[in-house]
């Protein structure tokens, strides 16, 4: 195979049709930002608009900005706005609490549904290999619903689909190896088994592009810092296809998801539709930050939207993978991502035989930003190099130089210095 060249990715580069969206992003001139997935790029708009939020709306405003700046409705118009780019209708999706908080939602409706369509179903299926967090949820649900959690491997769910299975619980794309489920036959071969679905999109919105009432999926959640470029802690969102929203409340009955928030009744009752998934005051300067982070997507609407992205996003990791097998091949790197561009999402990471952390501290000293995931010991799970390509604001160039900028800290054995070793609170 001929050998890709810088000279060739700045070609891309130059006839690339969703160039211009870089220029949204505030991003370091000597970095190369390869962990959008995992805390997305701060857009240009963001820092005005929340400074607006607190000079004008909040300073000036004051208490009358709930009605007069639509404070009370930012969580139905921002979630609005995330319902199109996941194959959601307008008022079918509301931002609301973290991704867990509202893992916890949906899986405690989902388990009220099962109980009243199907007693008899008594597990819950996810992997092991799912967000840890997803599976803490799910560990407590389980126990206080006097069910089981079963854990299967990766990709193996549809084939442990039996009669006493209530719930499907997934991440869409896997947080470590970045393998993708297709969720219309996932969903489909749930529903021939009589089970209820639960979709993470934390490392699917706004990195592919997403059906979920195409799917017929049944719950799904998602993360607000990732893709959709809303900030640290930015809220997350929930969204419950029509046929059941209804039908079951959640758990976590708070004032924001009564019927009538300001009757100031005694008794709870819940708003109809996904409204009654809000739980608290929303946090708005956080909610305003995301809206902008949003906003960066549907920019890309008139320019083919998020199947154009995607297309970008398999041409960024194709070429990441090819660069790693042309120039690492001396050193012990391994692809964990699918090799397959339909069966993986918008990240790759690889497996190093040695110290896979200190490299990555080697590759971030060179500007070059992913991350580091530890794999359970227990199980034998690999440690991985993680690294997210988004394609708002990803060059080809990038591409080239963070591999190039690998291979110098392989080559040169640069990551066995001591200063390398040392693990921070967050890796
Ligand atoms: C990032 C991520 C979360 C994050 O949950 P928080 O409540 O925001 O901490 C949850 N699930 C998955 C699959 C994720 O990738």
């Amino acid at each position: 195979m001929t050998l890709i060249q810088r000279t060739d990715c700045s070609a891309l580069d130059a006839t690339d049709p969703l160039a211009k969206l870089r220029d949204q992003f505030v991003l370091p001139s000597d970095v190369i930002y390869l962990d959008g997935n995992s805390l997305g790029a701060l857009p240009r708009a963001t820092a005005a608009r929340v400074q607006q939020v607190l000079t004008e709306e909040w300073g000036q405003g004051l208490i009358r900005s709930w009605n007069t700046a639509g404070w009370i409705d930012l969580p139905h118009r921002v979630g609005d706005k995330i319902a199109r780019l996941v194959g959601a209708a307008p008022g079918e999706l509301v931002v609301t609490d973290s991704t867990s908080i509202n893992l916890y939602k949906v899986l405690s409706a989902a388990l009220s549904l099962a109980r009243i369509d199907a007693p008899q179903r008594r597990v819950i299926v996810s992997e092991r290999e799912n967000f840890p967090t997803d599976l803490y949820m799910a560990q407590s649900l389980a126990a206080q619903h006097g069910m089981r959690l079963e854990l299967v491997e990766q990709g193996r769910a549809t084939s442990h689909l039996r009669d006493d299975v209530a719930v499907l619980l997934l991440t869409q794309v896997n947080y470590r190896s970045g393998a993708m489920h297709d969720m219309a036959a996932v969903t489909a071969a749930a529903h021939a088994a009589g089970a209820l679905t639960i979709w993470d999109l934390a490392h699917s919105v706004g990195a592919v592009p997403v059906d979920l009432n195409g799917a017929q999926a049944d719950f799904a959640i998602g993360c607000g810092y990732k893709y959709l470029n809303g900030g640290p802690g930015a809220p997350a969102f929930v969204w419950v296809h029509a046929r059941h929203v209804d039908r079951v409340q959640q758990p976590l009955s708070g004032w924001h998801g009564h019927a009538a928030p300001f009757a100031f009744t005694s008794y709870y009752q819940p708003a109809h539709g996904i409204a009654r998934y809000l739980c608290g005051t929303p946090p708005l300067l956080s909610l305003a930050a995301l809206e902008c982070g949003v906003d960066t997507l549907l920019a890309a609407e008139p320019l083919g939207g998020m199947p154009a992205l995607r297309r970008k996003s398999v041409a960024l990791t194709d070429l990441f993978i090819r660069l790693v097998q042309q120039q690492l091949g001396a050193h012990k790197v391994t692809v964990a991502t699918p090799i397959e561009a339909e069966r993986r999402g918008s990240q790759v990471s690889l497996i190093f035989d040695g110290d896979g952390y200190a490299v990555m501290q080697a590759l971030i000293e060179r500007g070059v930003i992913g991350d580091f995931r530890a794999g359970d010991r227990a199980r034998g799970d690999p440690d991985l190099l993680r690294f997210g390509f988004t394609p708002l604001y990803l060059r080809h160039v990038d591409v080239f130089d963070a591999v190039a900028a690998l291979r110098e800290v392989l080559d040169g054995g640069i990551w066995r210095e001591a200063r390398f070793a040392r693990k921070a609170a967050v890796t």
